[in-house]
């Protein structure tokens, strides 16, 4: 049967970008239908803008350092509506540019919603196309608790759009977006509390990390509001909103941030035409290979909830690309190692196992450690302190993980990352002379262990 596409994309973000474009350099008949904004929550709802943001709140710390070093400033004033518009031309200008990125690579752009009719069909504008294979890659959606009062919330969604910087902010959940985000509205000058339902945020990071940041966010006045969870929230005669907690306390705040997580987007999708199954967490379930339940149909992406990073989408639409039109090349994704980082301030930069779960795993392990005070900051007030760590296998020497809470962390662990990757051991750390004078070197000078 002749179809009208070899690959039809659903969702023009990380993972269904790059696979449109390197299936079409393969020399496919590609489409790629996109509902709201080309390159997807990366560049406009996720990465992108919340990096620009984190530098903006950083500017505070560093105009204040700035003193040990001689500088002497005027009053300092920020205004909350010049970032956002030069952040939204920014993302203007980078829509452009995956624009072209696609259509010069040849691939069929189709603004619109786009929904399943069969196995081999979609339709989109009022308009059905056939294809032999269709990806979805259709991304997440926040996530908000059904509690009373959950219209006035609001999600990271809505917070990179807000007219006005909130005079208070509370920030609702302990991972990655709401730690990230809690330093952004805490170093713009909001009145700032993050609100984390169990003992302590970042669940599945290293102890010694979570426990570090913790100090650290605290040291600089955040707010931290741990075995806190909210029961309602309702709005005030003044436009404020008074949220109640479930252990009876309640809150007065001008801003609810929820960040709890992330739900597959499959909304009118027409999946029901189909035979796609969802696994027990409502994504999407596909083999390892990125195929579904129905043999057409592919998915990859945050769509299929494994591990909800811009690069691993990357890597699985390369990979779908590949094994579809280029099978000599393929090679299966590899989740090991993945390097993170949260760009809280300062920043968590992490790969590989975290000191639990090589124990968990039984691994006998060795445990090195450096906590100083980086040298940006001895000609200030700012008592800030950095951690590195490595968790190593004593039987191997193998270095089974690094992590690291400061200044750059996610920088230095990128490097780190190629080396765990070709299984380096503590020696070859050892061996490896330092740049001097870096923070970074620490990661090659740590000789004796603080646990076994
Ligand atoms: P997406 O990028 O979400 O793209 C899906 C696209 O599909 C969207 O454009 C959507 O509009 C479109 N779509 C959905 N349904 C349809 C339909 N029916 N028809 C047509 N189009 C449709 N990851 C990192 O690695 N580093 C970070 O620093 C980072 N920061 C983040 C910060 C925030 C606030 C958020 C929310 C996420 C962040 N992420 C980060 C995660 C990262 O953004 C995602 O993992 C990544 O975007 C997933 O790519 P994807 O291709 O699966 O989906
Ligand atoms: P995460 O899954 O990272 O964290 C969700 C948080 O919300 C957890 O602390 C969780 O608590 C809490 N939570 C979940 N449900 C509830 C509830 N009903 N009530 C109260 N708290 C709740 O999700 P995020 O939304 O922060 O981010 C989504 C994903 O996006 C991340 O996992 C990450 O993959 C990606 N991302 C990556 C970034 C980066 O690379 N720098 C930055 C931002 C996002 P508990 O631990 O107790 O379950």
């Amino acid at each position: 049967m002749a179809y009208d596409f070899d690959l039809y994309v659903i969702g023009a973000g990380s993972g269904g970008v790059r696979s449109a474009r390197f299936a079409a350099g393969f020399g496919a008949k590609v489409a790629v239908a996109e509902s709201r904004y080309l390159g997807g929550t990366c560049v406009n709802v996720g990465c992108v803008p919340k990096k620009l943001l984190v530098y903006g709140a950083h500017f505070a710390e560093d105009f204040e350092q700035s003193a040990g070093f001689g500088w002497s400033l005027g009053e300092a004033d920020f205004d909350w509506a010049r970032l956002i518009a030069n952040k939204d031309r920014e993302i203007n200008r980078l829509n452009g540019i995956y624009h072209n990125l696609l259509v010069n690579s040849g691939v069929t752009l189709h603004e619109g919603h786009a929904r399943l009719i069969d196995p081999h069909q979609v339709e989109i504008n009022g308009q059905r196309y056939s294809a032999k294979h269709i990806l979805i890659a259709t991304g997440g959606w926040p996530q908000i608790p059904d509690i009373p009062g959950r219209e006035h919330a609001i999600s990271s969604n809505e917070a990179f759009f807000l007219k006005e910087l909130p005079k208070r902010i509370l920030v609702v959940g302990g991972g990655y977006i709401a730690v990230e985000f809690a330093g952004i509205f805490h170093g713009l000058g909001a009145d700032t509390k993050l609100l984390y339902r169990g003992e302590l945020f970042l669940r599945g990071f290293d102890g010694a990390v979570r426990k570090h940041l913790q100090e650290e966010l605290t040291k600089r006045g955040l707010d931290l509001q741990f075995n806190a969870d909210i029961e309602r929230i309702e709005k005030q005669a003044d436009g404020s909103l008074k949220v109640t907690l479930k252990d009876g306390r309640e809150l007065a705040t001008d801003c609810v941030f929820y960040a709890t997580g992330r739900r597959p987007m499959l909304d009118n999708l027409g999946l029901e035409n189909t035979g796609v199954k969802l696994d027990k967490r409502g994504f999407i379930e596909v083999d390892e290979q990125y195929q579904s339940a129905e043999p057409s149909i592919l998915a990859i992406g945050d769509v299929i909830g494994r591990v909800q990073l811009t690069p691993v989408a990357l890597a699985e639409g390369m990979a779908v690309a590949r094994r579809l039109f280029k099978p000599e090349q393929y090679r299966p994704v590899d989740y090991n190692m993945i390097p993170t980082a949260v760009f809280s301030l300062p920043n968590i930069g992490t790969v590989g196992l975290t000191e639990e779960q090589a124990r968990e795993a039984g691994h006998k392990v060795q445990i090195f450690e450096s906590r100083f005070r980086p040298m940006k900051l001895t000609l200030t007030e700012c008592q800030e302190r950095t951690l590195m760590k490595l968790v190593v296998d004593a039987d191997t020497d193998k270095v089974l993980g690094c992590h690291m809470v400061g200044p750059d962390a996610g920088e230095i662990v990128q490097g780190l990352a190629i080396a765990l990757k070709a299984g380096a051991t503590k020696r070859d750390f050892d061996e490896t002379i330092g740049v001097h004078p870096t923070a970074a070197e620490e990661f090659v000078t740590m000789r004796t262990p603080v646990a076994g």
